[in-house]
């Protein structure tokens, strides 16, 4: 008898809504969460100033209308608490905390051919059994810490963004360093500039970013939303983001460069992702239009920021605008005009080694209270090879993984029977709005296990033929576009991480757009899960049902 028919790891919001599906289908099921607390990124990420960048009801579950009506979401871009909160409402709302489990680490799964199911070793000391594993990871939950001498020898406080103390942490007349200027960094520099005694920042390479311009949502605009969240959800359906904005179908060099300025004036002043993903699709592919587009932004900073050779240090040279992940921005360029905030070039003046009192850098010491390494993750892959995967014939999936990840869909893996990974590496998800992106991977990986139940079979696996061929769509993708040169997680890059130094690509993410990615989806379903193979495990008969099978009852 097995313990569990489906096993969930991870109680974000793909492990949310993947564990809803399961309990009204009357599954037997539950979440294995290590932290001590539902909502992933929402649970981890408490640093001053995270937030949605995602309009907050394009980023909420579409899943229920009186869910969408109920909610009031108090600002366009909303932040870290009332996110966390509406998780925690989700949950309570459809009664699903007692089928999570928190503090529960998944160490090791392995699997057995012979009975057709996996067995799980969990950090508290047990051991359980599941016919099949859905992997809700989340793709930036593994915190990436810089490899510096003598970091545990300072006397002060120092944390990683994603380990920000749950009871928050006293800021005023502190030296604070903040390493790192990624989205996270970006947020946190914005917010804390003017409630710390000192702020340094220490910068390797800057980002490209752009105003988030967010406000607050009145309760007649929230009227507004809940009767158009249909139109809402459909605009999300069809863009290549699954964001509200749509790109800007005119060509670049058709239309003149007054027009052109135009519609970045206008994006510059609007809310959200519109100047990255409402701008020309050229920006994307076309270097003589990003490099045109992304002076237009350095003229931005220039205007913002006080100190020209601090704006020119904040100006990318390495790469264009959109060229990696968008960070978007409050009042952060506007943080380098303050007495009390500086910024230390790195890559001129790298840091050293921590110290008891600070960082040293190739330069001088600097003496801080608090360090905090904003220093981003093992993006996509990192969560994965923290769990000791071992699929048939005891394959080990972080040495498959080792190059780069190879999936069917960015849902499945060959040599990996019955898991499923609702927003996997080589899914769509991480380059949409995410949420999007797992609601469509959870219904996806639903209906594969109704299909199963419903056909009997006690076990599935992709081909690996099947898998190269996604794998190379996945590359493919890449070819067309000029992330294929980011150095970013988008890449695989991450210089804290052994093997995803500069220098080998990891396609890590699908990035066909969303419509395509449905499309795909839809076909493999339609076509009875063609690339998928479907069996019995050794010992049981064919006529085995999965309802009658052990451990798959309600
Ligand atoms: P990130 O984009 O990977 O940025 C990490 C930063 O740390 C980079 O500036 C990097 O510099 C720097 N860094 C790393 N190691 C360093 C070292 N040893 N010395 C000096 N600098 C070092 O990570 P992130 O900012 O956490 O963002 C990751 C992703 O999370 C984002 O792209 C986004 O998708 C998501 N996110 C979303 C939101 C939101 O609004 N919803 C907010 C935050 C994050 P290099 O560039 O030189 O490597």
């Amino acid at each position: 008898m097995l313990d569990y028919e489906v096993i969930v790891i991870g109680a974000g919001v793909a492990g949310i809504y993947q564990i809803k599906r399961l309990v009204d289908l009357g599954i037997k099921a539950t979440v294995l969460e290590a932290a001590g607390g539902l909502g992933g990124t929402w649970y981890g990420n408490r640093y001053p100033g995270a937030r949605f960048d995602s309009e907050s009801y394009t980023y909420g579950y579409s899943f229920s209308r009186e869910l969408l009506d109920e909610w009031h979401w108090k600002e366009r871009f909303s932040g870290q608490p009332e996110n966390l909160r509406y998780l925690n409402h989700v949950a309570d709302k459809f009664d699903l905390r007692r089928h999570m489990q928190f503090n529960c680490r998944v160490d090791g799964a392995e699997w057995d051919e012979a009975g057709s199911f996996w067995r799980l070793t969990v950090s508290d000391g047990r051991t359980l059994t599941t016919r099949f594993l859905v992997l809700a990871l989340g793709l930036l939950s593994i915190p990436a810490r810089p490899r510096y001498e003598g970091m545990g020898s300072f006397k002060g406080r120092s944390f990683h963004t994603f380990d920000w103390p749950h009871e928050g942490v006293p800021l005023a007349g502190k030296k604070v360093a903040v390493i790192g200027t990624g989205a996270t960094a970006i947020q946190v520099i914005g917010e804390i500039a003017d409630k710390v005694g000192e702020l340094t920042v220490f910068q390797r390479r800057p980002n490209w970013a752009a105003p988030l311009n967010n406000g607050l949502i009145s309760n007649e605009e929230m009227a507004d939303i809940r009767g158009r969240y249909d139109e809402i959800y459909a605009t999300c359906a069809r863009t290549p983001g699954g964001f509200e904005h749509e790109p800007d179908r005119r060509g670049f060099w058709e239309v003149s460069r007054e027009e052109r300025l135009q519609l970045w004036d206008r994006l510059y002043g609007e809310p959200g992702f519109g100047i990255w993903l409402a701008n020309f699709r050229e920006i994307f592919t076309d270097e003589k239009a990003n490099a045109e587009f992304s002076e237009y932004i350095a003229g931005r900073i220039r205007q913002r920021v006080k100190d020209p050779a601090t704006a020119e240090k904040l100006i990318p040279r390495d790469h264009g605008f959109g060229v990696q992940r968008v960070p978007l921005e409050t009042r952060y360029y506007e943080a380098y005009n303050r007495d009390n905030v500086s910024l230390v070039d790195v890559s001129a003046t790298p840091v050293v080694r921590v110290t008891e009192t600070g960082l040293r850098t190739t330069e001088r010491d600097y003496d801080f209270d608090i360090i905090v390494y904003a220093t981003g993750f093992d993006a996509i892959t990192g969560a994965y090879d923290h769990i000791d995967l071992r699929g048939v014939d005891g394959e080990r999936l972080a040495e498959s993984w080792k190059d780069g990840p190879t999936t069917f869909l960015g849902l499945m893996v060959a040599g990996f029977p019955n898991v499923l990974m609702p927003t996997g590496p080589q899914s769509g998800s991480a380059s949409v709005n995410f949420p999007r992106g797992i609601e469509l991977g959870v219904n996806w990986c639903t209906n594969l296990l109704l299909y199963a139940r419903e056909h009997g079979h006690l076990r599935f696996e992709p081909t690996r033929a099947a898998a190269a061929r996604w794998s190379k769509h996945v590359q493919d993708m890449y070819a067309m576009l000029l992330l294929r040169k980011a150095k970013g997680w988008f890449t695989g890059y991450n210089s804290n991480v052994p093997g995803h130094e500069e220098g080998r690509i990891r396609y890590v993410v699908y990035n066909g757009g969303q419509p395509k990615y449905v499309g795909i989806l839809n076909q493999v379903a339609m076509s009875g899960y063609e690339g998928v193979t479907f069996g019995e495990p050794a010992h049981t008969s064919r006529e085995a049902s999965l309802s009658s099978a052990p451990g798959l009852s309600a």
